[in-house]
């Protein structure tokens, strides 16, 4: 007797084991997530969101992870608060089931383009025409992953005053690489010109007038304005560090280093209030403005917050001293210690193809069926085209192989390269 319910209870055992071997694999405890959030309004477009409560597996603690993301409208407000109540759904409906913690977060620059363009094209289809900028970030314990289109940065501070940008800002005026993009998918680049021929204000993209290469919406403006994210996944020393997400409102004021300085020993409830006031004080309330701060704390550390800046400048001090005479060895334990930190990913391309990559895994259903890469719909075996199809990549990749579109993403991705007008259908 009890054969059957003895492998009953061997089912039991992967998940248990998935979740001991997790406990296992965490050398380093949780570090303690501590956030604050500043707004002041203009227009009333801009849109955030902030959630710690997000679990991988549903009733598991230990799966926990956290979103903050800011979503700054224009031309309206619909596509920001469409992207800030769907957008984290669609990016969790992208990932195949029953994926541990390291394959999970390996999994998650795709998952995020795959989010990122399922929302534009939902919200698309309800034939809206604003747009909005998307910056979006997980914090999975020490791990960073933000995805971003548009300009609203995302920043990160660690001890010993190293300030890095996790964002690049996807503007017409700055980005050559996307001016280029923008003018071989079909779009003209240029200046507002006034009265007498004279030409003003930064590059814009025709028609439309938009500032940006890429954001969610924007179906008057042309599919060559991409909702295809750049992003980046970061892991943190066991030092932590401070996140500061902000639309262009802060930006335009203040550059990273001001925005990182200005809120230094400051918990960051208050952080966020100074970021704001400080980028008010500079440039006055032109704009809407929005910031998130969020620290990542060491454990046996809670309430510690960021050296102010003369502390920080002693650190460094000390850790050029310590360079010179310490072997390598030691010296890069003293680096992780000073607070380095490790690049895991960073991609921004905006080609559908190169983003999806190869992935087997994600191109099977649960029932067998092929799915869309993008929006996830199961897929006859005759219906699924795959994304390396026709691009230049069929020559390395093989035509057949996944991941696969529907047709309409598969129409979607051709508008977005160009190869379509936008808002044209083939038949
Ligand atoms: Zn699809």
């Amino acid at each position: 007797m009890g054969s059957r319910d003895e492998r009953r209870r061997h089912n039991l055992v992967p998940l248990a084991a998935l979740i001991s071997r997790e406990m296992k694999s965490e050398k380093m405890e949780k570090p303690t997530l501590r956030y604050g959030y500043a707004a002041q309004s203009r227009k009333g477009e801009d849109y955030f969101l902030t959630k710690t409560d997000c679990q991988r597996i549903q009733g598991n603690a230990a799966s926990a992870f956290s979103v903050f993301a800011i979503f700054d409208g224009h031309n309206g407000s619909a596509a920001a608060t469409f992207s800030r109540d769907n957008l984290l759904n669609h990016v969790l409906g992208a990932f195949p089931r029953g994926l541990g913690r390291n394959e999970w977060l390996q999994a998650l620059p795709r998952a995020l383009v795959a989010g990122f363009v399922k929302t534009d094209k939902e919200f698309q289809s309800r034939g809206e025409t604003s747009g909005t900028t998307v910056t979006f970030v997980i914090v999975d314990r020490w791990t960073v992953t933000v995805a971003s289109v548009g300009d609203s940065r995302c920043i990160l501070d660690t001890q010993g005053g190293a300030v890095s940008e996790l964002t690049v800002d996807h503007r017409l005026e700055e980005n050559v690489e996307e001016r280029e993009r923008v003018t071989a998918s079909g779009g003209e680049v240029g200046r507002l010109s006034i009265v007498g021929g004279v030409e003003v204000g930064p590059l814009r993209c025709w028609p439309g007038g938009l500032c940006l290469s890429r954001s969610i919406g924007d179906m008057d403006v042309g599919e060559f304005i991409v909702p295809i994210p750049f992003v980046k996944q970061v892991k943190l020393s066991s030092a932590g560090g401070r996140l500061i997400i902000a639309s262009d409102g802060i930006w335009d004021a203040l550059s990273s280093e001001m925005a990182a300085k200005a809120c230094r020993g400051l918990p960051a409830e208050l952080a966020a209030r100074q970021v704001v006031k400080e980028a008010l004080k500079t440039r006055g309330l032109k704009d809407d403005t929005t910031c998130i701060v969020v620290d990542i704390i060491p454990p046996d550390n809670p309430i510690q917050p960021l050296p102010t800046s003369k502390k920080q400048n002693k650190l460094r001090a000390l850790f050029f001293r310590k360079k010179s005479h310490d072997s390598a060895n030691k010296l890069s334990k003293k680096l992780s210690a000073v607070g380095i930190v490790e690049e895991i990913f960073e991609e921004g391309s905006a080609m559908l193809a190169e983003r999806l990559g190869s992935g087997e895994c994600s191109s099977q259903s649960t029932t067998g069926l092929f799915i869309c890469a993008v929006c996830q719909v199961d897929l006859a075996p005759s219906e699924g085209i795959s994304v390396h199809a026709g691009s230049i990549f069929s020559m390395s990749s093989k035509p057949w192989q996944g991941p696969f579109l529907c047709a309409d993403c598969r129409d979607k991705k051709d508008a977005m390269e160009g190869k379509r007008p936008s808002g044209v259908k083939v038949a």
